[in-house]
């Protein structure tokens, strides 16, 4: 295998391929997990009017020890039909338009009514209790920004501006090959050498996680012709192909000049780091991209992490490049080699503290369910003392 690529190296080549996103119009409801391909601008105030904010009696504050005669009651989307003279008020309702020349609300628990009818404050302070026009967002506010990954928490924000539809970027498609003349479907009881095909479900659901959609292209054993023939298909009929197995430096890993016959350069093949050293990645003249995954589990799980979804989201036109978190190791840790980087498995509990995780190493990918992030331990270093901050990546 040539030299060894830094991991930084590694992300920043993948990243001077990223594509430019092109976008679609999806109803709100279909838009979270998507990037947004526009400025989201709300074109009114928000409220519209000057609201109740509880249900009570609508009066002016000079007013507010005096008895007072009632003029209505007025209800959400009811429009007051007399305003708020000397002496008066209106009951309003939560959400209800406030009355004209009103200051101010006292609630319904705080009024008193006498034999009469009047209404009178029977409380020490109220306060105003009205949301102002405006107040929660004014009118030609820019309120959710290009390139931001559309959460449940926006979709409101989106209604409340006017938008039942929005511009989002089209799903990039990634083509999924499972190399292995090993590998059987996880319904088939494996006999004799046979593994099942994890890796080829694995990826396809980190790619739907990222926003992207799979093309699966199944499992295909190690014989040259077959191989080549579904990387041409997937090259031509996806931005993305995203191979794992046969990158490394075995006789039958032929990955790496089959693409090259079919097109790709080879940007880098190997990579300074643990788990996913024979992390592959080329290009095609077209700018279609291929990552060769290590056909080890949890080296394929990290470097998807790592490298693919990173690429995806930037396509997407996402600001964030790898989204990294620092949390405090909640135990003393350490390891015999230290030539590379290594991601660990860890559990990030609910103090923030990152606790070990055991597991004997990338073909041991079991000790994902256990886990919540994965740590970065830095090149050239072996000890990390308890509560030594770590660079971290959520996995669930
Ligand atoms: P390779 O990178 O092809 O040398 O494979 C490295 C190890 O990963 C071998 O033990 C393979 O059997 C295993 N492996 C390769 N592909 C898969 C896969 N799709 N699912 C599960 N294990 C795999
Ligand atoms: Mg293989």
């Amino acid at each position: 295998m040539a030299k060894l690529i830094l991991p930084d190296n590694a992300l920043a080549t993948v990243l001077s391929t990223v594509h430019t996103p092109t976008d679609c119009l999806v109803s709100i409801i279909d838009a979270p997990g998507k990037v947004l391909q526009e400025d989201i601008i709300c074109d009114i105030p928000v409220p519209p009017f000057d609201k109740a904010a509880v249900d009570g009696y609508a009066c002016r504050r000079v007013d507010l020890q005096h008895k007072l005669l009632l003029n209505e009651v007025i209800a959400a989307g009811a429009v007051p039909t007399k305003p708020i003279l000397e002496g008066t008020c209106s009951k309003v309702m939560t959400g209800a338009m406030m009355p004209p020349q009103s200051d101010m609300i006292f609630r319904v628990e705080e009024a008193g009514i006498d034999d009469q009818g009047l209404v009178q404050f029977i409380g020490q302070y109220s306060k105003d209790n009205i949301c102002y026009q405006g107040e929660d967002v004014a009118k030609g506010e820019l309120v959710l920004k290009r390139g931001a990954v559309i959460s449940p928490a926006d979709i409101g924000i989106l209604a409340s501006s006017g938008r039942l539809s929005v511009r989002v970027a089209k799903e990039i498609r990634c083509g999924v090959i499972s190399t292995g003349s090993e590998l059987v479907s996880p319904d088939a009881t494996p006999v004799g050498s046979q593994i099942r095909n994890s890796n080829g479900f694995q990826i396809i659901a980190q790619v739907i996680d990222a926003g992207a959609k799979p093309v699966n292209y199944g499992m295909v054993p190690d014989i040259t012709e077959d191989i080549e023939q579904v990387i041409q298909q997937s090259l031509t009929e996806n931005e993305v192909t995203i191979l794992s197995g046969g990158v490394a430096a075995g006789d039958f890993d032929f990955i790496p000049s089959l693409l090259v016959k079919a097109g790709v350069e080879i940007l880098f093949q190997g990579v300074a780091i643990q788990p996913g050293k024979p992390m592959l990645f080329g290009v095609t003249k077209n700018g279609r991209v291929v990552f060769g995954l290590p056909g080890n589990p949890l080296a394929a799980f990290v470097q998807f992490e790592l490298l693919v979804r990173t690429w995806i989201r930037k396509s997407y036109g996402s600001d964030n490049s790898l989204e990294l978190m620092a949390y405090s190791l909640g135990f003393d840790y350490s390891r015999k080699k230290s030539e590379r980087e290594k991601w660990e498995l860890g559990y990030l509990t609910s103090d923030g503290l990152v606790n070990r995780v055991n597991y004997n190493g990338s073909s041991h990918h079991f000790a994902l369910a256990v886990s919540n992030v994965l740590y970065k331990v830095p090149a050239g270093v072996s000890l990390l003392d308890k509560g030594a901050r770590v660079d971290c990546i959520k996995i669930r």
